[in-house]
């Protein structure tokens, strides 16, 4: 069918969105959109090339990256570097290899399965065994001189080692950089000590660990390059001459190894595609697991003279495939930022998006810390931005796409009223980084002190979550948590959303929380720094609500793990007037005040090392140690490969997280930490 003029417009301004996104990728390394995105733009010209063979001449489709810089001398490959061709799912893995089947006339293969290390290829040549040039892919043909950066990273070694170097050799692989590097990046970005090739700090933080890898690896100060501790992992030989020959892509590797080259670990050899399937598939699942990105896995014949029939195409090989995992980085459209209250009175600004479905979810809000995060981040309403969702880990706004600011765009300031209908102050103190409301009657603080109340470390009240609190609350049936035991079914059913049967259920799983052990009961007060750990102590120390409540300062200081801060806090919340009321309340209502004498605890961490990180709601760094060390566990400082578990709190020791992720030690949020206390059990495991 021949194209009508509309479709003829279409593929032109495909290719033109196209063009200018391979610019701003490959050689300005400030992508405007997300990878999800391009390969969306690049699948329909694709598909408008296949039912219109006459687009296809000088089509993007059939080239390689961008085009080379100006800024580095060029570098003509020899052996032309490709890139790959994608499959999205299995089925589209499955259509490669009939095609692959077709190619060998039936004939079976095997293939390497290796993964999709997400950074930037590089071609290494090496002279009598010593690094005389590297250059970038850039168009395939002709790639940018980049041997001065790559020689300051450890990984590449500039003379080659083992009895039978060739002549002449080059390695082609991927320079990558290590989380752990990304992260210490971003920290000194964040702390205004990274230098550029200016002499001045850098002020944006660095989206991905590719961009940055690409980033510090085409810099004209090689000095820049060294400081940012970049990887490398080879994945085949381009030029040779000399040296030994080989059948296999898999003796290449082997061969890579020999003369010094870092091949990555986890490269297996399968003999069917269930095989190379199901390595697909482990690796989706465990991407998070390695110490760097991996956006897919790359499938490949084995066979070099298999290799040899089935030939390239204009711009990949037809022997290989990439299979790329679902994307966890997309664009969006920040609409707004608003500021929520949480029940310290703690103001935390939090993204609203344009909801986009991103690492599995569609991700409509995402919290942005504090005023410092937002102008660091500098993102404001308008913008566009890129948000990433990991594996189970919150969705975070990267950063904006500062080439999209729409003109006059200003920057975001932190209110200076509460979104309360009180409309009261919010203050940052000096010093800190957070900013609250300063009106304890405020209403919003009043609901979160009752979700809180009822929360899962807390009462534990079952489907009292935090939008039936603010039903409950915007009803004007509740003010204070110990309302919620005067609430009845009859109440509840002339509320939106409930039924006989949810009103009942209800109303019984509040009243079952009324036996909740004291610590749980004291935790639940909300008060500044008593978490559960040192609630804990207390109600063994104390055994009651009572004698807690009566207990001096002092006394209360002398508990272990609790300490002269905690101590003041619980002292100064029980001395207020409004506290001791809801406190009566909680009594008339028949709360349990405690009666047990706690006995020592079950020793369910016995032997088990728990290192933690950050800071922890409700815990000090002392009362998580004792909360640990009271189960038996040890709490060391540091992450070996002997730790049980690490905990992570806010602003977490990025290398410790780290370590942890590269030895596969299950890292804690709050949430599990609790549940390791209270079970000794990992959450989910
Ligand atoms: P690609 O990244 O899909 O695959 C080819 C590359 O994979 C190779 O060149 C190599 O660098 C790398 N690779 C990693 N591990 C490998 C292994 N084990 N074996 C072989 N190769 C391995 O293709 P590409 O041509 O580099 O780039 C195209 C992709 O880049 C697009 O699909 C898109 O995701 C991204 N892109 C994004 C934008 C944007 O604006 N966001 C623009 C252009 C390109």
């Amino acid at each position: 069918m021949v194209a009508t003029p509309d479709i003829v417009l279409r593929a032109r301004l495909l290719r033109e969105q196209i063009a200018h996104h391979d610019q701003r990728y490959y050689e300005l390394d400030a992508p405007e959109i997300s990878d999800a995105d391009y390969d969306a733009l690049v699948r329909q010209l694709q598909r408008l090339e296949g039912e219109h063979p006459e687009l296809v001449a000088g089509s993007p489709t059939l080239r390689v990256g961008g085009a080379a810089t100006a800024a580095f001398a060029p570098v003509e490959h020899r052996v032309p570097m490709t890139s790959l061709d994608n499959a999205m799912d299995e089925s589209e893995l499955g259509a490669w290899s009939e095609r692959v089947a077709k190619g060998l006339a039936g004939a079976p293969a095997h293939y390497v399965c290796e993964l999709k290390i997400d950074g930037l290829a590089i071609s290494l040549r090496y002279e009598g065994g010593v690094l005389v040039q590297a250059a970038t892919r850039g168009d395939g043909r002709v790639g940018e001189d980049v041997t001065a950066n790559v020689a300051t990273i450890k990984d590449i070694p500039k003379t080659l080692s083992g009895s039978h170097v060739p002549d002449v050799v080059e390695v082609r692989g991927e320079v990558y950089m290590p989380l752990a590097s990304f992260r210490s990046l971003n920290e000194r970005v964040t702390a205004g000590i990274e230098i550029e090739a200016d002499g001045k700090p850098r002020k944006e933080l660095f989206v991905n660990p590719r961009n940055a890898a690409a980033g510090s690896l085409r810099q004209k100060t090689p000095a820049i390059t060294a400081q940012r501790d970049l990887g490398f992992w080879s994945y085949q030989l381009g030029e040779v001459v000399g040296g030994p020959v080989f059948e296999r892509h898999s003796e290449t590797l082997g061969f890579i190894r020999a003369i010094g080259l870092p091949a990555n670990p986890e490269i297996v050899v399968v003999d069917s595609l269930e095989a190379a399937a199901a390595f697909c598939r482990q690796w989706q699942e465990r991407r998070h697991d390695l110490g760097y990105e991996i956006d897919g896995a790359v499938v490949k014949v084995d066979d070099l003279a298999q290799r040899e029939l089935l030939g390239f195409t204009s711009r990949a090989p037809r022997w290989a495939i990439a299979y790329k995992f679902p994307p966890e980085e997309r664009n969006t459209i920040l609409r707004d930022i608003q500021v929520s209250i949480g029940r310290t009175g703690r103001a935390t600004p939090f993204a609203v998006l344009k909801p986009v479905f991103v690492g599995g979810s569609t991700v409509s809000m995402a919290t942005l810390h504090n005023e410092d995060q937002v102008r660091l981040k500098d993102v404001r309403p308008g913008d566009t931005v890129i948000v990433r969702k990991a594996g189970d880990v919150i969705p975070e706004v990267v950063g904006p796409v500062l080439s999209l600011r729409p003109e006059g765009c200003p920057p975001w300031q932190f209110p200076t009223t509460c979104p309360c209908p009180l409309e009261s102050t919010l203050q940052r103190a000096e010093g800190e980084s957070d900013t609250r409301c300063v009106e304890p009657g405020c209403p919003f603080q009043r609901d979160q002190r009752i979700v809180y109340f009822t929360s899962r470390g807390a009462m534990d009240i079952e489907g009292l979550g935090e939008r039936t609190v603010f039903l409950f609350s915007d009803a004007g049936l509740v003010s204070d948590p110990a309302d919620i035991y005067s609430l009845t079914a009859e109440q509840l059913l002339r509320l939106e959303g409930f039924a006989k049967v949810s009103a009942e259920k209800l109303v019984a799983s509040i009243a079952a929380s009324r036996d909740r052990p004291l610590p749980r009961l004291l935790t639940a007060l909300g008060i500044k720094h008593l978490g559960p750990s040192a609630a804990e102590a207390l109600a063994k120390a104390f055994g009651t609500l009572d004698s807690i409540m009566s207990a001096g300062e002092a006394d209360l200081a002398t508990t272990e793990g609790v300490g002269g801060v905690i101590a003041g806090s619980i002292r100064r919340w029980f001395d207020q007037p409004q506290n001791r009321e809801m406190v009566g309340k909680l009594r008339a209502a028949g709360v349990d005040f405690g009666r047990v004498e706690v006995s020592r605890l079950p020793q369910l961490l016995a032997g088990k090392a728990v290192v933690v990180t950050g800071a922890l709601e409700g815990f000090t760094r002392e009362t998580a140690e004792a909360a640990i060390k009271d189960r038996g566990g040890k709490s060391p400082g540091s992450v070996s490969a002997k730790t049980f578990a690490l905990v992570v709190g806010e602003d977490p020791s990025a290398n410790k997280v780290a370590k942890a992720q590269d030895l596969g030690i299950p890292v804690l949020d709050r949430d599990g930490f609790l549940e390791l206390l209270e079970t000794g059990a990992l959450r989910g495991r």
